[in-house]
């Protein structure tokens, strides 16, 4: 599909909408759950015939300070702690305003979701990622992505929120003051159907599903697996590239350093984190896992075969088996057990006397899961300032045109290093949660 921008406001029997939305995964629905809220009406437009996007496809984790959960459990904690967090796995790169903007606004949006919508959080206890200075991961109670998903239809269904399905946006309408006026979007039997707006979301998320895209933009991770829905085409880029938009942090994104192979399903990181080690074919520690799962799909990538060995023991086995997605990995063979050194050097193909030293901290029996680097998630796209408003070339914003979550720069800075474990959907719920705030104040300013 090419985006397509027409010069032009849809004809006057358009139907008309104050906001749409295009996109209806994590950012998208807390964005129309917002506005219905508000009392303001928007459609949510969705390529697929159910939504789901990356964020049914993730393990639906998301960071935030300051949360009912969280003062419940007496965890101290606060936007500015998490901001500094942020700030410093990004190494100071990520931007300033949006990092302190999405710090602040995602408790009050995770608190809205239960309080007003009928979601229901939980803290991951136990671990922390690495760079969380406090225990603040929240997840629905199936701690997936899926459920995270389900909770988030179900909520927009009770709120009434229109969610039209199979809705390809292929064209965006813009007036000749560069104002926003609508959009086209196609059936799956080709016809093309319109929406005029009085503002417009982008909430498709970025490029990793766009292979021509991430050559240019990540040559790293051009052979690797893209883990992320197939839906995150790159729409968002390349309608601000020919609308003049400024883009930002296109070299940022989430990989992840523990892709079950050739299962396809993702592996917890908490597992390195406690004190399981990667080693590669010849047995051999090949980087400092606790700097964190992202940049170490990098790593991964760069040992013989792209492969690498998760190496783990009984205590972290019984932590492994606390995530879904590990007990779906186990149940498809991706679980090896070696009773001792030897074993595992088998396994491994190895010789027994290569095996790492750094082994002697693990206690045999060993288990071990085979993974490779994928590719989750780009972190760049459309610039946006602090209330999620697009930015042209020059810096000044467009008058009615929003994205988040996916679809714009995030808060991971530039490189595969910045990003800290949640960013992804830290910007699609704090993102999605401040663009509706900011739709609302477009039409009662052009009321
Ligand atoms: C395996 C995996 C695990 C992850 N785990 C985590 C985690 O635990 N925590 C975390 O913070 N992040 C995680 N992430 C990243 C996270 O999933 C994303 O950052 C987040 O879901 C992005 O949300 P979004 O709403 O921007 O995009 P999406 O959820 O992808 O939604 C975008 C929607 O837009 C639709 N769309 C796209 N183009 C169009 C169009 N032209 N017309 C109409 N519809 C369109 C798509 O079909 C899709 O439904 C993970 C990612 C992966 C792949």
């Amino acid at each position: 599909m090419n985006p397509v921008i027409v010069h032009a406001c849809p004809p006057s029997d358009t139907p008309h909408i104050p906001v749409a939305i295009v996109g209806a995964g994590a950012c998208g629905l807390v964005a129309a759950l917002v506005l219905a809220g508000a009392g303001i009406d928007c459609v949510v437009l969705e390529r697929d015939a159910a939504p789901a996007g990356s964020t049914a496809l993730s393990s639906g984790f998301i960071p935030a300070p300051d949360t009912r959960v969280q003062k419940t459990r007496g965890i101290s904690d606060n936007a500015a702690q998490f901001a500094a967090d942020i700030q410093a796995k990004a190494k100071g790169t990520a931007a300033p305003l949006l990092v302190q903007a999405y710090a602040q606004a995602i408790g009050p949006a995770l608190d809205l979701l239960e309080e007003k919508h009928g979601l229901q959080f939980e803290l991951l206890q136990g671990f922390l990622y690495p760079g969380h200075s406090a225990l603040r991961m929240h997840a629905v109670p199936e701690k997936t992505g899926a459920g995270l998903m389900t909770r988030l239809q179900r909520a927009a269904d009770a709120a009434s929120v229109p969610v039209l399905t199979n809705a390809l946006v292929c064209e965006l309408w813009v007036g000749e003051d560069g104002v926003l006026t609508g959009l086209g979007y196609q059936r799956p039997d080709g016809t093309l159907e319109r929406l005029a707006c009085a503002v417009l979301l982008l909430a498709c998320n970025g490029f990793g599903g766009n292979p021509a895209l991430v050559r240019e933009l990540l040559p790293e991770m051009r052979d690797a697996i893209f883990a992320g829905h197939t839906g995150n085409d790159g729409s968002a880029i390349r309608w601000g590239r020919a609308l003049g938009a400024r883009l930002a942090d296109l070299g940022g994104y989430q990989g992840h350093g523990s892709w079950v192979v050739p299962q396809g399903i993702l592996m917890s990181w908490a597992v390195m984190v406690e004190g399981g080690m990667q080693l590669n074919n010849k047995g051999l520690r090949f980087h400092d896992e606790t700097q964190g799962y992202s940049e170490a799909a990098v790593a991964v990538l760069a040992q013989p075969g792209g492969v690498a060995w998760n190496v783990f023991d009984e205590r972290l086995l019984a932590l492994a088996r606390s995530f879904p997605d590990f007990c779906v990995a186990e149940e498809a063979g991706a679980l090896h057990r070696a009773d001792n050194r030897a074993a595992l050097a088998a396994l491994i193909g190895c010789a027994e006397a290569d095996l790492s030293p750094d082994l002697a901290r693990l206690a045999a029996p060993y288990f071990a899961v085979r993974v490779t680097g994928a590719l989750f998630h780009t972190q760049g796209g459309l610039d946006i300032d602090a209330k999620c408003r697009v930015l042209r070339e020059d810096g000044q914003v467009f008058a009615n045109l929003l994205a988040a979550g996916g679809a714009a720069r995030g808060v991971s800075g530039n490189a595969v290093w910045g990003y800290l474990s949640g960013n992804g959907l830290l910007s699609a719920i704090a993102g999605g949660y401040i663009a509706a705030h900011t739709a609302q104040a477009i039409l009662e300013t052009t009321a």
